[in-house]
């Protein structure tokens, strides 16, 4: 699950981070009263939506020179005025795709005066099973950039979780960043907090681009600010944060993903025409793998799960079929705890309720399969049977060909 920049920074800050202060506003009178909270005479105003890139992005609605999502602004009319131009807005960034996102909140926070910027992430790294942190001297820019033209400035520094972070993975992360003096200080023990926070919310991802030291102050001291941050948590640690999963914010997520959800679906939205209803997560990869070896491609990845039942499978089918882009689905089950007949029934019942337009193609394995196909064939629907993974997947991709 993603959240938003300024609940990152609430839960950061509530973990003794360093944020510049800020306040969210839905409103234009919001955002107003927001900038008098603050000292002034410098404000930010960031548009507030899950994906990157914004400062560089641009409004579908405004002219092309317009700014982008991230503004400063040097007066309270001046936050106003921006305001005004960014709520009720689409912002086309390099992360949202074309079709961009609509700005609902803002962030309006104090204005910082920049020194530097750094770039620092926290990752599960899968590969080794362990943290891994990602430092940059690069800071601001797209680090994919970073790590394509210039990878030698990227540092990564894993922990290993059951060991803990220690002192030399704060020095190494300093180090990386190349920091000296006070500063250097301040980096270990944000890297420290950083870390702890990271495992205390059960994070998939916590990303600090910018991370700024700031210009020194008149005695000379110059201080680290999370500037900017992306976070995500793990979906099946939830149920641990309920304060966390409060600032889930629907309206960011694709409405197919929110609808799954609610039915305990586990779908994800992709580009091909093929829609899939598989259980099991290793078959569902598989399923998809093979749809493109025959030439198609998915237009979803979907685990109706182990005790699919005829609700689950009504759903799912609803579900695959709000998407334009479907032009056959393919649906391949294996009955191990679900027996292969009750799965038949559901897939007739689902199939008759939702009037089903588009070539199906049913492929089922296991307990009581013959029993199941025989359903099917009984069914009165134009369903058509495959006897294995290679067979279904050819058959599915020769029957959307034909109708076209
Ligand atoms: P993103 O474009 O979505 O990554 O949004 P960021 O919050 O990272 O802002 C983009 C850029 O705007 C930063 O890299 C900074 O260069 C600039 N920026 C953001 N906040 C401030 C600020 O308080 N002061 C100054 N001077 N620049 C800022
Ligand atoms: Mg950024």
């Amino acid at each position: 699950m993603n959240i938003h920049e300024y609940q990152a920074k609430e839960l950061l800050a509530k973990h003794g981070v360093a944020v510049p202060s800020g306040h969210a506003a839905m409103s234009v009178e919001e955002a107003v009263a927001a900038a008098k909270k603050l000292p002034g005479p410098l404000y930010v105003v960031k548009a507030q939506i899950h994906a990157g890139g914004r400062g560089k992005g641009k409004f579908k609605e405004l002219d092309a020179n317009a700014k982008g999502g991230v503004r400063l602004a040097e007066s309270v009319d001046a936050v106003e005025e921006a305001a005004k131009e960014m709520l009720g807005n689409t912002l086309v960034t390099v992360q949202t795709g074309d079709e961009g996102k609509q700005v609902n909140r803002l962030y309006v926070t104090d204005g910082v005066d920049i020194a530097q910027e750094y770039y620092l992430a926290l990752l599960v790294d899968r590969a080794s099973g362990q943290v891994a942190m990602v430092a940059s001297t690069e800071g601001g820019m797209d680090i994919e950039d970073v790590a394509h033209e210039t990878p030698e400035r990227i540092t990564t520094i894993t922990v290993d979780p059951a060991q803990g972070f220690m002192p030399h993975h704060g020095r190494a992360v300093a180090f990386a960043l190349k920091l000296s003096g006070d500063l250097n200080k301040q980096c270990q023990k944000l890297a420290k907090k950083l870390y702890d926070a990271f495992i205390e919310m059960d994070c998939e991802m916590l990303e600090i681009n910018p991370l700024v030291e700031t210009k020194p102050d008149g005695d000379g001291n110059a201080e680290l600010l999370v500037l900017d941050t992306k976070m995500s948590f793990d979906g099946n640690a939830l149920y641990r944060h309920p304060d966390i999963e409060k600032m889930r914010d629907e309206t960011e997520e694709d409405p197919a993903e929110v609808e799954a959800s609610e039915y305990d679906l586990a779908y994800i939205k992709l580009d091909g025409n093929i829609g899939c209803m598989v259980n099991g997560a290793g078959l569902a990869m598989a399923t998809m793998d093979i749809i493109k070896l025959n030439g198609a491609f998915p237009a979803n990845f979907l685990d109706v799960g182990g005790g699919a039942t005829k609700e689950k499978v009504t759903a799912a089918f609803k579900i695959i079929l709000k998407d334009d882009a479907v032009e056959g689905i393919l649906v391949n089950i294996f009955g191990g705890i679900m027996k292969c007949d009750i799965i038949a029934d559901g897939i007739v019942a689902a199939a008759k309720e939702v009037n089903l337009s588009v070539p199906l193609v049913v492929r089922l394995e296991g307990t009581n399969v013959e029993k199941g196909k025989e359903i099917l064939e009984n069914s009165g629907l134009p369903i058509v049977s495959a006897d294995d993974l290679g067979d279904a997947a050819k058959k599915i991709v020769a029957e959307v060909k034909e109708a076209a």
